[in-house]
Parts: C-alpha cells; sequence; structure tokens
C-alpha cells in the first residue's frame, strides 16, 4: 500500500507543487486548501487522478482523516496576504499547527512544518544558521506571520517532546517560480508582472537590502529530501539558495531576462523590511545531500515563461 500523504495548503505556490511531485511518485495524495491565496488553477491537472483528492478546508478547524504523512503548508507568505488579516494569520499557524500536530499524534504520522526565515527576523548574524535565535519584533507589522512561525515552530517541539510525534521543521527561505500569484506583492512575482507589462518597476527602499532566491523545483526536493531522512533529525534545517542578491541586481536582472524596456522607480521601504538575509545550509548539506542546483537567471527564465502565459 502507498503511503497516504497530506498536503495542507496544496493549492498554493509550494504546495501545488509538492502534490504533483508525490502524485507522479504513486503516493495516494490528499491536498486540503482554503483557497485563500491559492487556487483550482494550480492543481486542476490534478483533479480526476485515481491517487489525487481535494478538500476545501479550513486548517484553523480539525478534521479527522487517516494519513501517514502531513506536509503542513497551509499559510499566506506574502506579507500583503498575511498582513490583510492578521489575526487569522496567527489563528492560521497557531490553531492550524495544533490542529496538525494533534492529528498526527492520533493517527501517528509524520508532519513536516513549513517555517520560515522569517523566523531569523532583521537578522544580526550573516549568514544565518540554525542555531541563531533571530532578532523579531513582536508587535509589528509582520509579526503576525514571524512570531505566528515562531509559536509554530515551538509547538511542533512540545509534541515532539511531550507526546513523540515524529516532527521535520523547514526553515524555508524566499522561494520563487511558476505559479506564484500574480498580485501577491511578493518581489520577483512583482517586478516581472512589471516588468512584462511594461510598467515601472517598483524597489522598495534604496535596493540595498539582500534576498537569496530558491527556485521552485530546488526547494521540493528538499521538502520531500527532509520528510524522508531519518526520524532522529527533527531539523529546523534551512532551505534556501546560498547566492546572495541585492533586491536592485534582482531588478536589473528581470529587465535583462525579460527584455523589457520599464524603468526603475524608488519607494518607501515597508516597516521591518529585514536588511540581509542568507542562509548557511551546511546543515541541510551534510544531513540531507542537498543544495540548490537552479541558478537566478535560468529560474526566472521559467517564470518569465509562466507569466508571459498567464498575462496574455
Ligand atoms: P501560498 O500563499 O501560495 O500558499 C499557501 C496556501 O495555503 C494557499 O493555497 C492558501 O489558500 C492556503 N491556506 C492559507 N490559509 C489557510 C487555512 N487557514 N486553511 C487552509 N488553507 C490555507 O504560499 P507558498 O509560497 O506556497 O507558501 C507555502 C508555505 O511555505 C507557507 O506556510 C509559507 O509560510 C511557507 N514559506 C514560503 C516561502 C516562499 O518563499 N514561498 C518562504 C518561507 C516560508
Ligand atoms: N520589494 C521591492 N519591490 C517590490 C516588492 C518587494 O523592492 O515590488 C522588496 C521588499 O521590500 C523586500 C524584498 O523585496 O526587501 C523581498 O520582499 P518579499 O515581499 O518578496 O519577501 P520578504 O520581505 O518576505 O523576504
Amino acid at each position: 500500500m502507498e503511503k497516504r500523504i497530506l498536503v495542507t495548503g496544496g493549492a498554493g505556490f509550494l504546495g501545488s507543487y509538492l502534490c504533483d511531485r508525490l502524485v507522479v511518485e504513486g503516493k495516494d495524495v490528499i491536498c486540503l486548501d482554503n483557497f485563500f491565496t491559492g487556487t483550482k488553477r494550480n492543481i486542476w491537472h490534478l483533479i480526476g487522478r485515481p491517487n489525487f483528492e481535494l478538500i476545501r478546508h479550513d486548517v484553523v478547524f480539525p478534521i479527522f482523516l487517516e494519513v501517514d504523512e502531513i506536509y503542513h503548508m497551509a499559510c499566506p507568505a506574502s506579507p500583503i496576504h498575511y498582513q490583510y488579516n492578521p489575526v487569522k494569520t496567527i489563528k492560521t499557524n497557531i490553531m492550524g499547527s495544533i490542529n496538525m500536530l494533534g492529528l498526527a499524534k492520533r493517527v501517528k504520522a509524520k508532519v513536516l512544518q513549513a517555517s520560515t526565515s522569517e523566523v531569523y527576523g532583521d537578522p544580526e548574524v550573516h549568514p544565518q544558521r540554525e542555531d541563531y535565535w533571530g532578532n523579531v519584533n513582536p508587535i509589528g507589522k509582520r509579526s503576525c506571520y514571524d512570531e505566528g512561525k515562531r509559536c509554530a515552530e515551538t509547538l511542533f517541539f512540545d509534541y515532539h517532546r511531550q507526546n513523540g510525534v515524529r516532527i521535520k521543521v523547514a526553515r524555508i527561505f524566499n522561494t520563487y517560480g511558476p505559479r506564484m500569484h500574480p498580485n501577491d506583492g511578493r518581489v520577483v512575482s512583482n517586478m516581472v508582472v512589471q516588468a512584462l507589462k511594461g510598467e515601472e518597476i517598483t524597489v522598495y527602499g534604496d535596493g540595498s537590502q539582500t534576498r537569496s532566491f530558491c527556485y521552485v523545483d530546488d526547494m521540493i526536493e528538499g521538502l520531500i529530501r527532509l520528510m524522508n531522512s531519518g526520524d532522529d533529525f527533527t531539523g529546523p534545517v534551512n532551505l534556501g539558495n546560498p547566492h546572495e542578491t541585492s533586491i536592485i541586481e534582482l531588478a536589473e536582472t528581470i529587465i535583462r531576462v525579460t527584455g523589457s524596456k520599464s524603468r526603475i522607480v524608488f519607494r518607501p521601504l515597508p516597516s521591518d523590511d529585514p536588511k540581509r538575509r542568507m542562509p548557511d545550509i551546511s546543515l541541510a548539506k551534510r544531513i540531507l545531500g542537498w543544495e540548490p542546483k537552479v541558478g537566478l537567471e535560468d529560474g526566472l527564465k521559467e517564470t518569465v515563461k509562466y507569466f508571459k502565459e498567464l498575462l496574455c
């Protein structure tokens, strides 16, 4: 019997690629989503497959299912979406995690948490290693997400210590690719759409802040390897591309890759916007034998292709 695997947030950007990969591997896949930021378009091609099921459900409420593994991805990831209803974002992170951990405890499933580099906040240590505790503002506009994810990590480790639940915690750094939401305000989707429409490319602040951009295929491989790693490895483990890029450099690369005539304009920097971010991935390399393979230009070309089709 193939494993039955639950993917919460399975109609979202990362979740839908996880569903794709697990369906192809022949797993029995249950995709659960409330379609807040996800869309049926992302999983349309899977509907009707005998090993794929779709459930419309909100993780804030309990659910009873028989599963072997849970990829807990449900949570809006872009600042615009997670700040739209911050109280809901916290509920999704805390109550959603409690519900998934309770489910995992009851049916003895293994559960992976999609945590984030945001747990490091505006980091004072560079690059970020898993043993750095972070620098997070607990009362700012990003806190509903950052502190929500931090508390979710606490819940994962408490269920592990208290109830022996098998957990895996991935700290995901900025990931991009086809199927990102075109209006979610994240930098790659924003700039690619602006470049393709010939609109001004908005750089927040002076563009010297940095991020490290990981292509979606690399991220999915990392998440699958983490789930399949030995039970004694819980993480947290950084998953991301260690190549640091400034936002202005990203804007210039996107202009080059799209061949756009758009010009760059500068807009105010949002509050608590982290200045630098780059993962130390030595733990993932050592334990999972994982590192990203797709360079920024190649990943952007695929992303641009997707948005071109979406926009026409
Ligand atoms: P996304 O917004 O595309 O996907 C999130 C999915 O969760 C959507 O389908 C949405 O409808 C669903 N969802 C939201 N709230 C829900 C709820 N209460 N109940 C059920 N479903 C709900 O975002 P993504 O980029 O695919 O991110 C997936 C996960 O990875 C998130 O937990 C996010 O925090 C984490 N993450 C992503 C990145 C990144 O760069 N993409 C970075 C760090 C962490
Ligand atoms: N950003 C930007 N222009 C945009 C959107 C975002 O300059 O149109 C900047 C944003 O201020 C941040 C970086 O790009 O410094 C990454 O933003 P994103 O929202 O993608 O991710 P996060 O800040 O959560 O890492």
